[in-house]
């Protein structure tokens, strides 16, 4: 379904920068090697939006593919392990997600940003918190580590909410057309910050 006129001129003008998982851009960056490509995003939000796609997990040097990583709950602290290299990747993680952070806020201006559902990494709201030790038992559920450090730099940064959305919100016309109209929104905010 297109996007309201009034809200397709406005980006048009605008041309806001968005940041997005990797994976759901298209680029085979998942553990697997595959994609989780969202085509509606491609064929129809490119001319109006400049999209800047990271890989957390590739850019911390996992490579692809790679072992599956978990984030388990440790004494109220969130931990990033690999279990099959017994790796504690919390510390580079947070690393990462700090330095691209700040870039993304200082260099690209990002007015928002499209997360990939259930990654321990790029998760808005559904990442799995697990049990030390069980990675069969969720504990609760929550954002990625590189997601909540994201959500963390733009709450200091700014007063106005980072306007973010998963794929299958971004799936829900309503949703989609409430997030680009935030969008537009924060990035008018920069010329005023
Ligand atoms: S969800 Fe995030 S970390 Fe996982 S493959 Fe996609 S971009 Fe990479």
């Amino acid at each position: 379904m297109p996007l309201p006129a009034k809200l397709l001129k406005r980006l048009q003008n605008a041309k806001p920068t968005v940041g997005i998982s990797s994976c759901l851009w298209g680029n085979r960056v998942r553990y697997d090697g595959t994609d989780q490509t969202e085509p509606t995003i491609i064929e129809h939000f490119s001319e109006i939006v400049q999209w800047v796609a990271l890989c957390p997990e590739v850019e911390i040097g996992l490579g692809v593919p790679r072992p599956r990583i978990d984030l388990f709950l440790k004494e109220g602290q969130l931990e990033l392990r690999q279990d099959k290299t017994d790796r504690n990747l919390t510390q580079a993680m947070e690393d990462y997600s700090f330095k691209k952070g700040k870039e993304l806020f200082a260099r690209h201006r990002i007015s928002g940003f499209l997360f990939k559902t259930k990654s321990p990494s790029c998760a808005l709201t559904d990442g799995k918190y697990k049990m030390p030790g069980d990675r069969e038992t969720v504990l609760q559920r929550g954002p990625g580590l590189f997601t909540k450090t994201i959500l963390h730099i733009a709450s200091k940064r700014s007063a106005m909410e980072l306007p973010t959305l998963d794929e299958i919100g971004f799936r829900d016309p309503i949703l989609r057309d409430t997030f680009f109209e935030k969008i537009v929104l924060y990035h008018d905010h920069y010329d005023t910050t």
